[in-house]
């Protein structure tokens, strides 16, 4: 087989790169190779984002480059994959001419066909809506000691923010059989760590057998031989069932840690993006996990400058974060994305120096959670899960992994003990992170 080589470029979530190491291995399996750098590639494939107008801006200057590199070699194969591909479609092989494939995000394991088809000469565009039809996937999964892995695909909630219900289609689970098969390969090459990725990972297993949901497949990886941490994101707040809350207290694989997104504090705005909650039963369900599960760490993400959002509504947005006492947040400034409901409220626009503004207090609110929320683990032994090994510029050697509550810890220590659990005293509480020594 001719070996040829690929690079692949991905913008945004985890979700996104875990479709890179599927495309990395399918391609393999065709006669490719992965390489790092873009020069030397006979396919170059931007695998891209559109959740934030930034991150779509990027994907379409990047491929732009490319197109002038194909000049100098006709035979360069340019692929336009992910969310921005799939919401674009046929438009983009207009927009950029040099584009030989366009692949949506329900398409992916087409790939290997489909390179076949564009390696012949054709230019395609493939970005219909489809349930998963994955058969025995390669993987060349990024090296490390956590193993990716997408359980279910799609969101149904239909946020009036959010362009992922265009761009990733409606909910859909992925088979139990092919999750199960693909973390005990990933446990056989030596991961450590497996997080279970969905949109909304509550509903997991809705289109499948009853009885077969979160907690059930919770239980089914965990049931899998050898020392290894499981954990799961993102959960739709009002879907947190207390099944699911008595399997992370139950089980040993199961790590105590929730990413829940709140996006704001203020009920008003909260109805406007069509959360389906308001501030008092996000607090109810933070409370309620927090007096069940110990040690357990809620974080969340939040937008600053919704369409409309007042001054006061933000100042609720602030307040429910630190009294929540969030362990850490995400956060972004509102970014319009065509065909969603919110992007139509244009006069409702908040300035540009307003949202930025906000978004400094809001990450101003951020770090001294953060740093508050670290501090309550000074002085305690916490089990680490290291994940790398570094000689820093002044000779200190340091090795950083984290706690089951995800906790980054840095530890002085001689050897290199990646993928290793070790026993930590906390010594000094950071804003982003802790430090520890070995006992
Ligand atoms: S629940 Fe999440 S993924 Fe679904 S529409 Fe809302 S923000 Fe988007």
């Amino acid at each position: 087989m001719e070996n040829k080589k690929v690079y692949i470029e991905t913008l945004g979530c985890q979700m996104n790169k875990s479709d890179a190491e599927r495309m990395y291995g399918m391609l393999e399996h065709i006669g490719y190779t992965q390489t790092e750098n873009p020069k030397e590639a006979d396919m170059l494939i931007i695998n891209t984002c559109s959740i934030r107008q930034l991150s779509e801006d990027k994907a379409y200057s990047q491929i732009g480059v490319w197109g002038k590199m194909k000049k100098s070699k006709p035979n360069l194969k340019i692929v336009f994959a992910g969310c921005v591909a799939q919401q674009g479609g046929k438009s983009i092989l207009k927009r950029a001419p040099y584009v030989d494939l366009v692949l949506g995000t329900q398409r992916l394991y087409e790939l290997p066909n489909l390179v076949k088809r564009i390696e012949n000469g054709e230019r395609v565009v493939s970005v219909e809506e489809k349930p998963f039809e994955e058969s025995d996937i390669q993987i060349n999964r990024v090296k490390g000691i956590n193993a990716w892995v997408p359980i279910m695909e799609g969101c149904n909630n239909f946020c009036t923010y959010c362009i992922v219900p265009y761009t990733r289609g409606r909910e859909r689970s992925r088979k139990p059989e092919l999750i199960l098969a693909e973390i005990k390969k990933a446990l056989a090459e030596g991961y450590k760590e497996i997080t279970l990725l969905g949109q909304n990972v509550d509903s997991y297993g809705k289109d499948l057998e009853e009885g077969q949901n979160l907690s059930w497949l919770l239980r089914q990886i965990n049931a899998l031989e050898g020392k290894f941490r499981i954990r799961f994101v993102t959960n739709y707040p009002t879907d947190i069932t207390d099944e699911v809350i008595d399997t992370v207290i139950e089980l040993d694989k199961v790590c105590e840690y929730f990413h829940i997104p709140m996006q704001s504090g203020d009920d008003y705005v909260l109805k406007k993006m069509n959360r389906r909650y308001d501030y008092a039963t996000y607090k109810k369900i933070c409370d309620h996990i927090r007096s069940r599960v110990k040690d357990v760490t809620i974080t969340s993400d939040f937008i600053a400058g919704f369409p409309g959002e007042t001054e006061e509504q933000f100042e609720n947005t602030l307040k429910a974060m630190t009294e929540l006492e969030l362990d850490y947040s995400n956060t972004a400034s509102y970014s319009p994305r065509e065909k969603t409901v919110a992007a139509k409220w244009v006069d409702k626009y908040i300035p540009e120096d307003v949202k930025t503004e906000r978004l400094a207090r809001l990450n101003e609110h951020n770090r001294a959670c953060c740093l508050k929320s670290n501090k309550k683990y000074l002085g305690r032994e916490m089990e680490v899960l290291v994940e790398n090994f570094e000689v820093r510029k002044n000779g200190d050697k340091v090795i950083t992994g984290r706690t089951r509550n995800n906790k980054i810890v840095h530890i002085p220590c001689d050897r290199d003990l990646t993928g290793e659990f070790v026993n930590v005293k906390i010594t000094n509480a950071r804003t982003w992170y802790l430090n520890g020594e070995l006992i």
